[in-house]
């Protein structure tokens, strides 16, 4: 993308906006005031949704495809300098009584169609800033609504981490495998009293029981060294010193070294000496991380461990 990206230029392409372009998103839910008072446009061969950052300020564009492109293209594209941005900072910073964090742009639309407040990441599943979460906190009652597949639920949980009194919103299985918002309100036809119904249900998420998980027991006889291993190396120090780790209530929290992790995935927890990554969903004590760190067998991992015990101002035997 070449054009300059400024406010005036949002203005243009919504006053550019062709009819089959306005007729495709009444279908998907978008209808006209949410069009207008979003500045939905046409660049001449994209659809337009400009962002404004934080400040109000216009950000960057988002550039889903013409629906009736010949040639496959990207889904969506984005302006040249976009950066990763929470579309709809107005929502949350108005404090609403509630709020939707879904997983797209368009959803975002439909739900605010459908009388909903909602946010979504500009960068999909997976790219919610840890440092967004703060301005949730003053919303009582916040609501994670992601697709229905694996990206989806990987991205909820790291948000749910994030926002500790936010409930999972689940689409019912009618919407299909990756099925969304839209789905369930354009093509199953759902109402605003059926979203509301699963707001109700909605939950905080199951694996915040990782918070206090029970220590694993080994029924091996080498169970003496292994706790001793345990005790001599602190869960916190051995990870610490493959990633930055930072408090966060009674745990630590850092990028995950064992996938590519831009939210700190990775919970560390000092008083059971676990760990667990809400993004690759790797978890275990220090041995298993010595084992899927350096690729070690247990044997392997022990000795390595007793080795840094002696090493590093532990005791040694
Ligand atoms: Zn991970």
């Amino acid at each position: 993308m070449t054009q300059p990206t400024s406010p005036d230029l949002a203005r243009q392409y919504h006053s550019q906006l062709l009819p089959r372009i306005l007729d495709y998103l009444h279908a998907r839910g978008i209808p006209d005031p949410i069009i207008n008072s979003h500045l939905l446009g046409w660049n001449g061969w994209r659809i337009s949704i400009p962002v404004f950052n934080r400040e109000g300020q216009f950000a960057f564009f988002k550039f889903p495809r013409d629906p009736d492109e010949e040639h496959p293209s990207p889904k969506m594209l984005t302006s040249r300098g976009a950066t990763l941005e929470l579309y709809g900072w107005e929502v949350v910073l108005g404090k609403p009584a509630s709020i939707i964090i879904c997983e797209g742009e368009f959803d975002r639309l439909v739900l605010e169609a459908q009388g909903f407040e909602a946010v979504t990441s500009t960068g999909g599943a997976g790219s919610f800033r840890p440092e967004w979460a703060d301005d949730f906190k003053a919303v009582p009652e916040v609501y994670i609504c992601f697709d229905r597949d694996g990206a989806g639920e990987r991205g909820a949980m790291q948000v749910a981490r994030l926002i500790p009194h936010a409930r999972l919103v689940a689409l019912p299985p009618d919407v299909g495998e990756g099925g969304d918002v839209t789905d369930f309100f354009v093509r199953l036809g759902f109402g605003r009293d059926d979203f509301l119904k699963l707001l109700e249900e909605a939950v905080p998420p199951p694996a915040l029981i990782y918070e206090d998980p029970k220590p694993s027991v080994p029924s091996s006889p080498d169970r003496e060294r292994i706790e001793g291993v345990k005790k001599q190396v602190p869960i916190e120090n051995l990870i610490g010193g493959y990633v930055p780790l930072r408090p966060s209530g009674g745990m630590l929290i850092g990028l995950c070294p064992f996938h590519e992790d831009h939210v700190p995935s990775l919970t560390v927890y000092p008083r059971t000496g676990t760990f667990h990554c809400y993004g690759c969903l790797k978890h275990g004590d220090v041995i298993d991380f010595v084992r899927y760190r350096e690729d070690l067998s247990f044997k392997e991992a022990m000795d390595r461990l007793e080795t840094m015990t002696t090493e590093h101002g532990g005791q040694p035997e």
